[in-house]
């Protein structure tokens, strides 16, 4: 730290991105990318808006946030294109938080959450998860302040029904409920049809997992039109053109190849429950992910051998030096061909 960084901010831990090595070629199951290219419609729409890079991008996203409302059953006022999730999320901790309205989220959950609130300087408290890594709602009840629930949650890769989050929603009528559905195409069911019902709830999502386009920075968040508001006071105070051009085409050129991220999606969960057979048979012991990533332990080794020999192995996958959790490790879902390799590894490393 130099001696002219901000003292208000000299606590700051930042957040740990999953490594992106270079000195090896690893089957990287460590980051919950996609093992899929992007749509061809996308690259195509890329290359093409590239040639247009001398201009600003459209600060206002309109042609892609009306495709995303008609998409997603929304009107274009409900929707606000950011530069990845993580943007909506930080918008939220920006808009939603502050002394009086802490953030609460769940003790094991995406670590980002804490970097957001540490970074916006709003208190936060951290509730843990059941002894199985459930959430229990009923824990939030009672409390106050802007809740932000993962759904479904990772590293855990549990998900509520909507009808659960509802409930939520309808004890707390008075503070913002964020729900993160990064994962949720791989199994899990939208809460987005609920933001006609519930003026505090903002949903988020990614273009980064099921779409193929972690490279490309594209995330978005759903909520009534006032929240959605907010939301861009804080664009508009940060960066107005937080989508860039050749981003903002390859989201529209994969929302017109819809059936491309079905077949992907479907790809993953069926080798996902695969996975899991094989994994349960060989004696691991896991959590029901409907992500794209399994959270797996064995009784017998520690999480980080099994880390540390898939490693040597050249599988990377991601293991959290966490109290609770530090018998786990999160393995991103891959090609048929990546799982065989992985449970190949696995099959060696526990017998
Ligand atoms: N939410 C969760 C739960 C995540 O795991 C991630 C990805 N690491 C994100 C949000 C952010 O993803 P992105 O910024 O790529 O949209």
């Amino acid at each position: 730290m130099s001696r002219f960084f901000s003292a208000r901010l000299s606590a700051l831990t930042p957040y740990t991105p999953g490594e992106q090595p270079r000195e090896r070629k690893y089957i990287k199951l460590n980051t919950n990318e996609s093992p899929f290219p992007p749509s061809p419609k996308a690259i195509a729409a890329a290359a093409e808006a590239a040639e247009n890079l001398q201009l600003y991008s459209d600060p206002t996203c309109r042609v892609l946030t009306e495709q995303m409302a008609a998409r997603y059953g929304v009107s274009p006022d409900e929707v606000l294109m950011t530069n990845g999730s993580d943007e909506v999320l930080n918008f939220a901790f920006m808009a939603f938080c502050d002394e009086d309205h802490p953030a609460l989220f769940p003790d094991i959950t995406y670590g980002f959450y804490k970097v957001f609130a540490a970074l916006n300087r709003v208190p936060y408290r951290e509730i843990p998860l059941r002894e199985d890594f459930s959430v229990d709602l009923a824990d939030y009840q009672g409390t106050s302040g802007t809740i932000f629930l993962a759904n479904p949650n990772a590293p855990t890769g549990l998900a509520h029904a909507p009808q659960e989050i509802e409930r939520l929603l309808r004890a707390n009528p008075d503070r913002v409920v964020v729900v993160d559905e990064a994962y949720v195409d791989f199994g899990g069911e939208s809460c987005i049809p609920l933001i006609h019902k519930y003026e505090n709830l903002l949903v988020t999502g990614t273009f980064s997992k099921s779409r193929s386009m972690a490279g490309a920075r594209l995330g978005f968040g759903i909520a009534n039109a006032a929240l959605i508001r907010d939301l861009d006071t804080i664009k508009y105070s940060t960066n107005p053109y937080n989508v860039n051009r050749m981003t903002a085409a390859a989201g529209l050129g994969v929302l017109a190849d819809e059936d491309y991220t079905e077949k992907n999606c479907q790809a993953i969960i069926e080798n996902r429950e695969s996975a899991k057979t094989v994994l349960k048979n060989l004696g691991f012991e896991m959590t029901d992910s409907l992500g794209n990533f399994l959270f797996i332990r064995h009784p017998k080794k520690s999480g980080e051998e099994i880390y540390r020999e898939l490693r040597e192995r050249g599988i990377l996958v991601r293991h959290f030096n966490q109290e609770r959790i530090k018998d786990y490790n999160r393995i991103t879902v891959g090609t048929k061909a990546e799982m065989e390799a992985l449970l190949l590894a696995l099959t060696e490393i526990v017998r």
